[in-house]
């Protein structure tokens, strides 16, 4: 279970950040954690309260938010989610294809 590691990492991006800022109160985190991250958000939010129990974080409420994997795909340029269509595109079942990032400008719907 290496999201250990990742709460553990958060928790110090936030405390680091807030000591930096002259934040002094912090009432919620929200995290997003990505379909294709490998981290499972059940496992995040179960380890947070241990994880931040005794630190500035203690009474925080952390709010887990899913990022579904997208990918583009290189021959029909279509966008499809990755783990529902189990990795092909559903216009041509190609295989190829490469990760699109939210925001990217969406091809072929102009
Ligand atoms: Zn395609």
């Amino acid at each position: 279970m290496h999201e250990i590691g990742v709460v553990r990492a958060m928790v110090k991006t936030v405390t680091d950040y807030a000591a930096a800022n002259q934040i002094d109160e912090i009432s919620e985190i929200v995290a997003d954690c990505g379909e294709l991250s490998l981290v499972i958000p059940e496992y995040v939010e179960e380890l947070y309260p241990p994880v931040v129990k005794g630190t500035p974080l203690e009474n925080t409420k952390l709010i887990v938010n899913i990022v579904p994997g997208m990918a583009e795909c290189e021959d029909c340029d279509e966008i499809f989610n990755v783990i529902e269509c189990n990795g092909y595109c559903q216009q041509n079942g190609a295989v190829r294809q490469g990760l699109y990032h939210p925001g990217d400008p969406c091809p072929g719907r102009t």
